[in-house]
């Protein structure tokens, strides 16, 4: 059972006061107003989301922190009356009939006016009037008005709203001759033809369709018209993007060649196009520009079995087939196997160890995979050492298979034992560097790091039970200082290409992960530690399909990928020509800011819900600060899994050199 009154109270803190937003009389009625009650029927879920939400007619109800800000704003006063243009769901207007005396909200569609209508009377907001027309002509006969505002936005300030302002009266509109550019005003009115302008900052509405506004037909023309230039921009700026194998692919990013560490992202797991552009561009780094290093989002202990191999390094022992646990086509599939193989030919032909390119895995959900690495490189190196270590990790027994219950473990304060156990088995390995290591400084790395993995994910798995930013925050701190430590252990002149998701490399402080949740991510702490020296690549799609699961541990589908949400990054560059491109967002231009201005992006991960897609998906980013450049591919398809000896009940596995 969801507690909305706990998720209204939590939104306005965390997504409303935080940002700044002082009045306590808006905040109150922002804590009154029960938001569910104006979503659609199904949306009840995502109503204390920090988004807009779809409504009827392909209109939206704007976003809690958009309704606060324009509301404070607007000043208004107990005995004010107020305009509002734009009725929408009717949720602002039942935040101002809180606040004003009188409420005269206009809606240009009947039928939204009509639902607003019924929601307003049901939850008793009396003294709000609405009518249907057009909002750019105001409303004559109920002028003059204390307060107005337009939740549209329209290429100028209609006149007759600033006659119909009362002396004293404030107008708040969101004002561009595009969508891009649309900015929010407030008018003062301070005699009778003179007010005071002010610029509130960039804003996106829909637009404000009337005689004094966009004088457009369809949703289709009104969205085309409103992003009309900036998809020309992308245009002019995007440089096109043959075939993966044509030399010119690869050359558009030898600009990275210089950088340290180079981070490839995704917008999801399961698009063979992400991963087949991140192969042809590490390949070109690797051949031409001495990158040794090829870190992903993957787990440490699978990604070295896969590095044994590609380096031509003897294996350790047993070793399991790496990527059995979920998501697994992730890193099993047909564009990895083929990136595998020619990792390994090309390292054939490297006769030093430490030249050959190699493969790490920068994440830690295969904590039993890491026990096992480490009690066999003690075994074989120090077989006394290995005793002792057996009987430290024998705490996370009971957990080894199951570790995302081991937070439960926390409320018996068993987790005490374990989390001494691990730090104590981490600190000695580490302190036997320089016997250790001597002998097989690749082998040391590895053991270490599965060492410090285990460490980190006893701390994951504890914090992850209270949910919030602070596993993610330690999930993404320990990838960053997995890739750390490989470049430190690789010497002073290695580079390095990251491959993970978007989330994870585009710079967090230019999304909601940062802005809203605190959450930091990879791209971010690069930014910090290497600055210029680190390039954040996003990658984008407007439709397709993509390999996925509808819920954790369910079975690979493949889902056709809805066409991008108007408005959105996606939808721009889907306007845009041609149909895959590149994009510099490095260099200070038009462009540039205007793509830093803050729209929707899409994140698909390993679960996608094509049926909630908008609130399931999209959040808001600035795409010119999040990333260094934009990788496009108008159309993409699902990758191509290679089944697990599981699935397939053949055996052995021989992922992923077997025939
Ligand atoms: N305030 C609304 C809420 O709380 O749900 C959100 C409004 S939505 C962002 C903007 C609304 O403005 C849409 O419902 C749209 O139909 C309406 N609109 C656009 N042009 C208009 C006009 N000229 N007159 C009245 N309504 C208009």
């Amino acid at each position: 059972m969801l507690d909305l009154d706990h998720a209204r109270r939590h939104m306005v803190d965390s997504q409303i006061a935080r940002r700044g937003v002082r009045d306590s009389r808006v905040l109150d009625a922002m804590r009154t107003v029960p938001r569910e009650i104006f979503v659609d029927v199904g949306f009840e879920e995502f109503a204390y989301e920090d988004a807009p939400l779809p409504i009827a007619q392909g209109q939206t109800i704007s976003q809690p922190y958009i309704v606060a800000r324009m509301t404070e704003a607007a000043e208004i006063d107990a005995s004010d009356r107020v305009l509002e243009v734009g009725t929408g769901s009717g949720y602002a207007a039942a935040v101002l009939s809180l606040l004003a005396k009188e409420v005269y909200s206009i809606e240009r569609h009947a039928r939204l006016a009509e639902m607003a209508g019924r929601r307003l009377a049901a939850g008793g907001y009396r003294n709000v009037e609405i009518s249907v027309g057009d909002g750019t002509k105001g409303w004559p006969e109920a002028a003059p008005f204390d307060a107005i505002l337009v939740t549209a936005g329209g290429p100028a300030i209609p006149a007759a709203l600033k006659q119909q302002l009362a002396m004293g009266g404030r107008l708040i509109i969101p004002v561009g001759t595009e969508l891009a550019s649309q900015r929010l005003i407030r008018l003062t009115r301070v005699g009778e033809a003179e007010f005071e302008q002010e610029d509130l900052g960039g804003v996106m509405f829909v637009p404000l369709i009337g005689e004094h506004g966009w004088q457009l037909e369809s949703r289709e023309t009104e969205i085309a018209a409103g992003n009309r230039s900036l998809p020309r921009m992308i245009t002019a700026a995007a440089i096109p993007l043959p075939d993966f194998d044509e030399p010119r692919f690869a050359e558009i990013f030898e600009r990275f060649g210089d950088h340290r560490v180079v981070l490839l992202g995704e917008a999801s797991h399961g698009t063979s196009e992400f991963y087949q552009a991140r192969a042809a561009i590490s390949r070109r780094l690797i051949e031409k520009h001495g990158f040794t290093i090829v870190a992903v989002e993957a787990d440490w202990p699978d990604a070295a079995t896969i590095d044994r191999h590609v380096r031509l390094r003897p294996a350790a022992g047993e070793e399991k087939t790496p990527f059995q646990r979920f998501p697994t086509w992730m890193w099993r599939n047909t564009d990895m196997q083929a990136f595998f193989r020619w990792l390994g030919s090309r390292n054939e032909k490297i006769a030093r160890l430490d030249d050959r390119a190699g493969f790490y895995g920068l994440d830690l959900y295969n904590m039993s995979g890491s026990i096992g690495a480490v009690l066999r490189y003690l075994d074989e190196t120090d077989p006394a050492a290995a005793a002792v270590a057996r009987e430290r990790y024998g705490c996370l027994t009971p957990w080894q298979s199951e570790p995302s219950t081991y937070g439960r473990a926390v409320l018996t304060e068993q987790y005490r034992k374990c989390e001494e156990a691990v730090v104590a088995q981490c600190r000695d390995l580490l302190t036997r560097q320089l016997d250790y290591a001597a002998q097989d400084p690749d082998s040391f790395l590895d053991a270490a790091q599965n060492a410090r993995l285990i460490a980190a994910a006893e701390r994951y798995y504890r914090v992850m039970y209270y949910g919030g930013a602070e596993s993610w925050n330690l999930r993404d701190r320990h990838m960053f200082e997995t890739l750390a430590n490989i470049l430190e252990a690789k010497g002073p002149d290695a580079k390095a290409i990251v491959w993970a998701h978007n989330s994870h490399i585009g710079d967090a402080r230019w999304t909601e992960m940062g802005e809203v949740r605190d959450e930091i991510n990879i791209g971010q702490l690069c930014r910090e530690r290497f600055g210029q020296d680190a390039a954040l690549i996003g990658f984008g799609t407007h439709s397709g399909t993509v390999a996925c699961a509808s819920h954790w541990d369910g079975p690979m589908e493949v889902k056709r990928v809805q066409p991008s949400q108007p408005g959105s990054y996606e939808n721009l560059c889907h306007e845009a020509e041609p149909r895959r491109f590149f994009l510099a967002l490095d260099q200070d231009g038009e462009l540039q800011r205007s793509l830093a201005e803050p729209r929707f992006e899409r994140f698909i991960g390993v679960i996608y819900r094509p049926e909630t897609e908008f609130s399931s998906h999209y959040a808001e980013a600035s795409l010119s600060r999040q990333f260094d450049a934009y990788v496009w591919f108008d159309e993409t398809h699902a990758v191509t899994p290679v089944p697990t000896a599981k699935e397939t009940a053949r055996v052995p596995d021989t992922y992923p050199f077997g025939l």
